[in-house]
């Protein structure tokens, strides 16, 4: 029979901390030295926190273990700067982030799952299935990576691999420990995630403390054809996805992030404009338009992009138009399969 292995402390928010401690029959008031020591590196061999007496660490060292932060196996840099790392986390769970430079900032893209079970027709990360949701230190290993290459980062996404909504637990759990202000402080109002749209999760963040913003991957207004390239269509239509997003909206007085994808001759008509108007118009917010890039290579902006751009806009949708970045190492939007 196989010991199972201790929970890792470092997947605890402050609050679970505490309780811990409480139900070790210890202060849950060490909870704010312990967070502290584990989260900034203020650890000593042995299992020493700084600043926590030593009966408090034998009592947490009986429970949790404190391993070092997985790091990545393979870093690959893209001609524009883009870097993709690689973990491989326990049991060979692949799992990619990536930091991407923009105009004046760095952003951290990161991963919620191992692969995905969505099935979006054009993602490489959907092509894999869905091996393993992440744990929180898992997604903190990846953050703590891509911090170190690039030195300071001025937002996240959770926009890498899986759909964070259908591992809210571990991802809410990491945007936790991430903005602690005993822990690295990262604002969450910098933290954005994105969902195909699980309106259980919507919902649950309109009512939620947690100040992350939100995103929605539209894939196509039509309906038959979004079914079509995202089968979650079927359980989360997006007309009812779209209803959990204005009443976020007026809840939180708070702006939403459509994601669309162009795909040549696919939901790039003008048809799909107009149509795409009318169900987002009237929603705070703006469209980010994001050109294809297949999962065997580059793709990029077609003179169409700039029209559709224009065809929205005239109709009053405010909208951006997302550079191309890491397409020649994989690592564009849709193009993530932990080198598979
Ligand atoms: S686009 Fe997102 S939700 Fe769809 S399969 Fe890819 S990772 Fe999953």
């Amino acid at each position: 029979m196989t010991t199972p292995a201790l929970p890792d402390l470092r997947g605890l928010t402050r609050l679970e901390l505490a309780a811990a401690l409480s139900a070790l029959g210890e202060k849950p008031s060490h909870a704010e030295a312990v967070f502290l020591a584990v989260h900034r590196g203020k650890t000593a061999p042995g299992g020493a926190l700084w600043n926590v007496p030593p009966r408090v660490c034998a009592a947490l060292d009986k429970a949790f273990s404190l391993s070092p932060l997985p790091v990545p196996e393979r870093r690959q840099v893209s001609k524009d700067g883009t870097k993709k790392l690689l973990f491989r986390f326990t049991g060979g769970t692949p799992a990619e982030c990536v930091v991407l430079p923009a105009k004046d900032r760095l952003v951290a893209c990161l991963s919620s799952q191992s692969g995905c079970s969505c099935g979006c027709t054009f993602c490489a990360t959907g092509a894999l299935g869905l091996k393993r949701s992440l744990t929180a230190v898992e997604i903190l290993a990846q953050f703590e990576a891509c911090l170190k290459e690039a030195g300071t980062l001025n937002s996240l996404v959770f926009m890498g691999m899986g759909e964070p909504f259908l591992n809210w637990e571990n991802v809410k759990r990491a945007i936790l420990i991430l903005s602690d202000s005993r822990g690295r402080h990262f604002p969450q109002a910098k933290m954005t995630v994105s969902t195909v749209g699980v309106i259980p999760v919507i919902e649950e963040l309109t009512a939620s403390d947690l100040r992350v913003r939100l995103a929605v991957s539209v894939v196509a207004a039509d309906e038959e054809q979004r079914a079509r390239l995202a089968p979650m269509e079927k359980l989360y239509p997006l007309r009812r996805v779209l209803e959990a997003v204005r009443a976020y909206c007026a809840a939180r007085k708070a702006l939403v992030m459509f994601e669309y994808i162009l795909f040549p001759g696919v939901n790039d008509r003008p048809a799909d404009s107009a149509l795409l108007a009318r169900l987002v118009g009237d929603i705070p917010g703006r469209v980010n338009l994001i050109p294809y890039n297949p999962p065997g290579g580059p793709g990029g902006e077609t003179p169409r992009v700039k029209e559709f751009q224009l065809e929205l806009i005239r109709a009053g949708v405010r909208t951006y138009l997302r550079p191309e970045k890491g397409a020649d190492i994989a690592a564009a939007c849709g193009q993530l399969a932990a080198g598979a």
